[in-house]
């Protein structure tokens, strides 16, 4: 056999071990599950079907220490102060932002598993655990909306990681899922750029598709200043919705 027939044959090989394991991660059933059964992804204990994470690292996944804001959720220095700096001189395009922890341990190692290695079982595990926070916060929302992506960059991402956890939120809460905002054209990475740049980054790249009224929740995965859900919440309300409650994983 050639050289390159062997590497085509080992390819293949490891590409279906791979497919086997990540369908047994996502609760596949069959024979594929009797090889690999589910483990939890930071520690590797045996996992129950449709979890990720074992009780223990569940327990201690890292929660919100010390006052924060009530809009952004930001931390405060100052536990006398109801609102950050930025949430206090700037309108904002969203009432309240709701997360689940910070950007740090087990929700660091979620994020990564969901949003880069495309772990599609992390991914509803977080997308069911944000409905439930979004259950305990809010009565009643119209629908359930994403970031949107260019088509470029879903491309290079191999799908939207917003939109998926948004389909998950909106299935768990009985709302309807919609593609409510386009992205209009690709931006710089916002984590690249000192914060005063973002705003910039981002000013027109979104625009409406779709106008309506009521309480929208937009979902992302990862918070930093907000600067992309303050331009997307703005749209919205141009759009006629009346407020914009932002859903995501981590706030960093
Ligand atoms: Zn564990
Ligand atoms: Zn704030």
């Amino acid at each position: 056999m050639t050289t390159s027939g062997a590497t085509r044959i080992s390819c293949f090989v490891s590409r279906w071990f791979s497919r086997i394991r990540t369908g047994a991660r996502e609760g596949g059933a069959g024979i594929a599950a009797l090889f690999y059964p589910p483990q939890c992804v930071t520690c590797g204990a045996p996992v129950a079907w449709g979890e990720v994470l074992c009780a223990t690292c569940e327990e201690h996944l890292p929660g919100r220490v010390g006052p924060h804001c009530d809009r952004c959720g930001d931390l405060l220095d100052d536990e006398r102060v109801d609102l950050c700096l930025r949430c206090g001189t700037h309108l904002r395009g969203f009432e309240r932002a709701i997360s689940l922890g910070p950007y740090d341990g087990g929700w660091r190692t979620l994020i990564a598993l969901f949003k880069f290695d495309r772990e599609k079982a992390v991914g509803r595990w977080l997308g069911l655990r944000l409905a439930d926070a979004a259950a305990r916060s809010l009565s009643e929302v119209a629908c359930v909306t994403h970031v949107p992506m260019t088509r470029a960059e879903r491309k290079a991402r191999g799908g939207n990681p917003s939109q998926e956890l948004a389909r998950v939120v909106a299935r768990r809460l009985r709302a309807p899922e919609r593609s409510l905002l386009q992205k209009t054209r690709t931006t710089r990475p916002q984590r690249t750029l000192p914060a005063r740049e973002r705003a910039v980054n981002l000013r027109g790249a979104f625009r409406g598709v779709r106008s309506g009224t009521g309480t929208v929740l937009l979902v992302d995965d990862l918070l930093t200043t907000g600067a992309t859900v303050d331009e997307c919440g703005r749209v919205l309300k141009s759009e006629g919705y009346s407020e914009v409650y932002v859903l995501t994983v981590v706030r960093a």
